[in-house]
């Protein structure tokens, strides 16, 4: 392991970007993850490929940057803590700017390879079945549907934002996916070593590993084949599915209740055919926020 910056911090320790590189040569790939402090299903996946790695060397180099947000870490927290900026909108940062601005132009140097995946977890608040969000075509497709984790979410790429990490790989010409999975605040177990054999499954088509792969996709879909399922309400919602569930058009998702009483104040139903893909995890709901993402099946 190695530390490519440092950075002094008023009080605490300086903050370290960490490094773990295996192998040489080309191709090469960079994996990245904790970009936000609290999403730590990916550092643990991550850290699984590591292990994969130290037992079987790669044809070419791999770079593993499993936690950028340590301070956010530290506090179970997204965003920078000092000024609560995120990170993932820093980009390409300025090596003279602010404390974010600077983490943010380190990555970038420090992540250049052919290949870039940025991990994340869903919020606290949702639990996401492990998925690779990729453009609508081209070799990104190609190296995401390799990977084969349970969802594969077609997206067009003109939503990139170059101030995030991905827009800003993109931006610099290189193949860059988002990798998501889990709950932020939570250690999914199986949802990391499905991202795991995931990433080890990007490293097999490439020809850097023998073998690799998730479980298996269960639904390659566009963004017009996600369905959002929000509360007509505000209440208590209890759930009848399970994230990575197949279900029928029609089935019960789950009910609203009175937070206090438990009166049934509304059941959400799915609209048509296909698998949990998110699922809310905090049973108190607003109005309008998201409870349940169908990835639909024809
Ligand atoms: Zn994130």
């Amino acid at each position: 392991m190695s530390v490519v910056f440092r950075m002094d911090a008023p009080y605490r320790g300086a903050y370290e970007l960490h490094r773990l590189t295996f192998g040489s040569g080309s191709p090469t790939v960079s994996i990245v993850a904790g970009l936000h402090g609290y999403e730590l299903t990916g550092l643990h996946a991550v850290n699984m490929l590591a292990t994969m790695l130290r037992v079987q060397p790669p044809r070419g180099t791999v770079h593993l940057l499993p936690l950028v947000n340590t301070f956010g870490a530290d506090e179970a927290r997204k965003r920078w803590p000092f000024d609560d900026q995120d990170i993932n909108r820093a980009f390409p940062g300025d090596p003279s700017g602010t404390a974010v601005q600077r983490i943010a132009h380190a990555l970038l140097e420090h992540s250049t390879a052919d290949v870039c995946v940025d991990v994340h977890s869903g919020a606290p608040h949702v639990r996401e079945l492990p998925q690779v969000r990729v453009p609508l075509g081209g070799e990104e497709l190609e190296l995401g549907r390799a990977m084969k984790v349970p969802v594969v979410w077609r997206r067009p790429g003109d939503r990139l934002d170059a101030t995030g990490l991905v827009g800003a790989w993109r931006l610099a010409g290189r193949r860059a996916l988002v990798v998501e999975g889990g709950r932020g605040s939570t250690l999914d177990t199986s949802h990391s070593e499905t991202i795991a054999r995931g990433l080890a499954g990007l490293l097999a088509h490439m020809g850097v590993l023998p073998a690799g792969g998730g479980p298996g996709t269960l639904a390659d879909v566009t963004h017009a084949q996600v369905a959002q399922h929000r509360a007509d309400m505000g209440g208590f919602f209890v759930p009848e599915v399970r994230i990575g569930q197949q279900v029928a058009g029609g089935q019960l998702l789950g009910h609203v209740q009175a937070p206090v009483g438990g009166e049934r104040l509304g059941e959400l139903r799915a609209r048509r055919k296909g698998i949990v893909m998110t699922l809310r995890a905090y049973p108190l709901v607003h109005a309008q926020e998201l409870l349940v993402r169908i990835a639909e099946l024809p």
